[in-house]
């Protein structure tokens, strides 16, 4: 509906100050673009130079991907005789270690190519430059469409995000970083891809072979630990901008010649704030974390229960600071707990946050069990956290304090918890949050009406870090594909507007496969197998 603001629109603007700004504010974004623009070009040449055979088959058109350790880039080319295919092309950093390049290649080789499952078409090498060439899948940007998939479609992409999993999961690959950046969606064509193998390992009896001889961190940390207790990785800065590896939603990977790993740095925080570094490795962590009204603190220890089966556990849980915010001298003497931590923290299952050294495929599913919660409840993304604790706590705060504990227990590992906080109910938390709960005035102010009466956590120290993040009731913006397919695709979904069908009324099938999916436990967590054949999917078929 448009409502008179009494303002004369048809009135000349040129001297309008307003206007000015405007004016210059495009300028900006141009030059900024220009800016961009030629830093890709440059990119672009630059891969040539450092590959040229690329030349002989592609034209690289874009980079539609930057991360850590790989560029990806849109390119077409001739391939067999027909019309130009469209190609992605991921270029890995140099650094990466060869076995841990060729890892990916064999998941894509072997697992890939069906099932939502990405393929690979061809892969190019020129001294430590690698290139992987794959199908390219256009796709949508998630946070763009979160608000205007109707709950069928939601359906289909958990559905279809199962069926990579269960393909995966069969040949014995732990993904480590399922997340909605690395499963393609092309919403108009209903397709959908499970990309990015650069973290993935092997289960104890994987099918593909290099896995076996991919060093999990913890065998890495191991290695280091035996090898000398002296820091002698490269050091990150202690001041200046924070590296990219410790930005909270970045990913942590696993390769071998990562630039650092966690048995080496030690970061822990001052009391006035400042980073400080320690000159020893410890194994229990401690971190205070602000609620609205009280402050949790939380710390993570090997439980007894499990100490024969733990590597690295404890002699004795009752050392002068167990129950307490401090570390004491017994503690910082205990040699590092050692386990695979790779991933997104915002995405990482409870015993990956604790180090539990025992790491299964459950870890995929309750990542997809993440996934599930923001579609379900239309926030993206659901937890943001720089720390394991911070994540930890923010899980405790929507499946309960004592289930965590009670959880964690089974895989070996005691919780600490300052504060008591109650389990949700997953209807009702979804609900709220896309406001279709009646009871809630208002979609906005609903995380704090929520946070001031249970405890919403949040980093005091980081403004960013907070349970759940807020995503405005996004409107679907008509051209959510990702850079490089607004040519093709500008008009496509022009017919999807925020979409509310099927949403008042989601059944309890839904809440009871995201309540599955987020077990606490990962032996009783359900596989993907399962979810499929759950009666949230009873009409389809594979
Ligand atoms: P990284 O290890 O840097 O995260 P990914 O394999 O996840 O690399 O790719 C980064 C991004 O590149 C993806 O999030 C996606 O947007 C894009 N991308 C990767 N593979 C493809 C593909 N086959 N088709 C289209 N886009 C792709
Ligand atoms: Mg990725």
């Amino acid at each position: 509906m448009e409502a008179s603001l009494g303002i004369q629109m048809d009135e000349p603007m040129a001297f309008c100050p307003q206007h000015d700004r405007f004016q210059a504010e495009g300028s900006l974004k141009k030059n900024e673009q220009n800016f961009k623009l030629a830093g890709v070009k440059r990119d672009i040449e630059k891969l040539y130079e450092a590959v040229p055979q690329l030349s002989n088959v592609f034209k690289i058109k874009d980079k539609i991907g930057e991360g850590t350790f790989s560029s990806v880039y849109l390119a077409t080319a001739q391939l067999q005789v027909g019309p130009e295919e469209k190609i992605a092309l991921k270029h890995l950093i140099p650094t990466s270690h060869p076995i841990r390049i060729a890892a990916e290649l064999q998941c894509l080789t072997v697992a890939g190519g069906q099932d939502n499952v990405m393929g690979v078409k061809y892969c190019f090498r020129k001294n430590d430059h690698v290139v992987i060439a794959m199908p390219y899948l256009e796709h949508e940007s998630f946070l763009d469409i979160l608000n205007s998939l109707s709950f069928q479609e939601v359906r289909e992409y958990m559905f279809n995000l199962f069926k990579a999993l269960k393909r995966i999961h069969q040949f014995g690959i732990v993904h480590r970083d399922v997340k909605p950046s690395n499963f393609l969606y092309n919403r108009r064509l209903k397709k959908y891809a499970l990309v990015d193998f650069g973290l993935a390992q092997g289960t104890h009896d994987t099918k593909i072979e290099l896995l076996k001889f991919v060093q999990s961190e913890a065998q890495q940390e191991r290695c280091s630990q035996n090898k000398s207790h002296i820091i002698t990785g490269n050091k990150i800065p202690l001041s200046g901008p924070v590296p990219k590896e410790l930005d909270q939603q970045s990913t942590t990977k696993a390769s071998v010649k990562r630039p650092y790993t966690n048995a080496q740095i030690q970061i822990k925080q001052g009391k006035d704030g400042k980073l400080m570094k320690q000159s020893k490795t410890v194994d229990v962590l401690s971190r205070k974390l602000a609620t609205k009204k009280k402050a949790i603190s939380t710390k993570v220890m090997n439980s007894g229960v499990m100490r024969k089966t733990a590597s690295s556990c404890p002699a004795s849980l009752t050392c002068d600071c167990y129950a307490t915010d401090k570390v004491c001298s017994i503690c910082l003497s205990r040699r590092q707990q050692v386990a695979p931590r790779a991933g997104t923290p915002g995405f990482r299952a409870p015993e990956v946050l604790t180090k539990c050294p025992n790491q299964t495929t459950a870890i995929d599913m309750w990542s997809a069990g993440v996934i599930f919660l923001s579609l379900l409840s239309g926030r993206y993304p659901f937890y943001k956290a720089s720390d394991d604790l911070t994540a930890l706590a923010q899980i405790m705060t929507i499946r309960g304090s004592r289930e965590t504990i009670q959880a964690a227990k089974t895989f070996g590992k005691s919780i600490l918890c300052s504060k008591e906080v109650p389990a949700q109910d997953l209807r009702k938390l979804c609900e709220r949050l896309r406001g279709m709960d009646s009871n809630t005035p208002k979609l906005t102010s609903d995380v704090q009406g929520h946070a001031s009466h249970q405890p919403t956590i949040s980093e005091k120290t980081d403004h960013k870090a907070s349970c759940l993040i807020q995503t405005p009731p996004g409107q679907y913006s008509g051209n959510s594909f990702k850079k490089g397919d607004s040519n093709s695709c500008e008009h496509c979904f022009a017919e999807y507007n925020t979409n509310l069908e099927g949403w008042n009324e989601v059944p309890n099938e839904a809440y009871d496969l995201l309540d599955k999916l987020l077990d606490l436990n990962p032996a009783s967590r359900i596989t993907a197998e399962e979810a499929l054949l759950h009666p949230f999917f009873k009409d389809m078929s594979l």
